[in-house]
């Protein structure tokens, strides 16, 4: 017998390294007319450096004790800045002190008690509300980073700013090619939708031909954007690899998950998963299934 066309569309997006979870999402793959594209870990390869270590002055911190501080709180963490954070740790051969009572806020950073003192290490404006009132000692350090296009991440102990790191992630090879096709294939550039500061998501886009910047967001935010697009009458597909993008992967017309680094979250959310981490595999998915439309109507 010959394979109904969506099955074979679904095989074939399998030979692009793209897992296509069922017949109703590789026909949806074919409806959409808008990208939202998720920044660290999807147009970004998701394997971030530390590349800045600033002890505040005043802190008394040297570099290494400032890094051991954050590397021990976001030991448990899945997030790829986490991970940068500790690999930068082991990288000097720092022994990591074990972190207690640890609790994380998707789209903002982590806390736990390191020592019998509170550590937190996340999004500056978010857990300092520096960007606000402008006094903040961590400001000027954090603008700094963020006008080279790094990330910055800001280290509090007991609610006191102590330190900056500076962490960088290099953009994917296939991002610039990738956000062409898929704006050829929709009539709409795809947007940016990032929970990173508006000065580092605005460099990246301008690299890659991005226009729709909508950057400083929380899970939530991602939502309403997806949203917003949806009442205009758009079908959206949403691509991102972390647990902050699980609830606009869940309310996209269709949601695409890096497979790779994403999280176990995004991956069981998403209707389908990039496994083989190439991003010019997601116009090749939609190209199938409208071409498998085709044939089915
Ligand atoms: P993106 O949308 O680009 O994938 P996220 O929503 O995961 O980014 O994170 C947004 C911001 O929140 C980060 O740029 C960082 O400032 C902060 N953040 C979130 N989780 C962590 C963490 N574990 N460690 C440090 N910072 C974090
Ligand atoms: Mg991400």
């Amino acid at each position: 017998a010959t394979m109904p066309p969506l099955l074979s569309a679904i095989a074939n997006a399998g030979r692009h390294g793209v897992l296509v979870k069922s017949a109703v999402v590789m026909e949806r793959l074919g409806q959409i007319d808008a990208v939202a594209l998720d920044k660290t870990g999807t147009l970004t390869e998701g394997t971030p450096r530390v590349t800045d270590i600033r002890p505040l002055t005043g802190s008394g911190l040297t570099e290494n004790a400032l890094l051991t501080l954050a590397a021990a709180a976001e030991h448990p963490s899945e997030h790829p800045l986490a991970r940068a954070v500790v690999d930068a740790a082991r990288g000097r051969d720092l022994s990591l002190p074990p972190a207690e009572a640890f609790t994380s806020v998707p789209g903002v950073g982590v806390t736990a008690t390191i020592g019998g003192r509170k550590v937190s290490v996340g999004a500056p404006a978010r857990l300092t509300g520096a960007e606000d009132d402008g006094s903040s000692p961590a400001l000027a350090v954090v603008q700094g980073l963020e006008d080279e296009g790094r990330t910055a991440v800001a280290v509090l102990r007991d609610g006191t700013p102590v330190g900056v790191l500076g962490i960088a992630d290099r953009l994917r090879p296939d991002a610039a090619t990738t956000v062409a096709a898929l704006g050829e294939l929709t009539g709409t550039t795809p947007m940016l939708v990032t929970g990173d500061n508006s000065r580092a998501a605005a460099r990246l886009a301008e690299e890659i031909g991005i226009t729709g910047v909508h950057a400083g967001l929380l899970p939530q935010d991602k939502v309403t954007t997806v949203r917003q697009q949806e009442q205009a009458g758009r079908k959206v597909l949403v691509v991102g690899d972390g647990i902050n993008d699980a609830p606009a992967l869940a309310a996209a017309h269709t949601g695409i998950a890096m497979g790779r680094a994403g999280s176990d979250l995004a991956l069981e959310t998403a209707d389908a998963v990039v496994v083989r981490d190439e991003l010019a595999a997601i116009p090749t998915v939609v190209a199938l299934s409208r071409n498998a439309r085709r044939l089915v109507v």
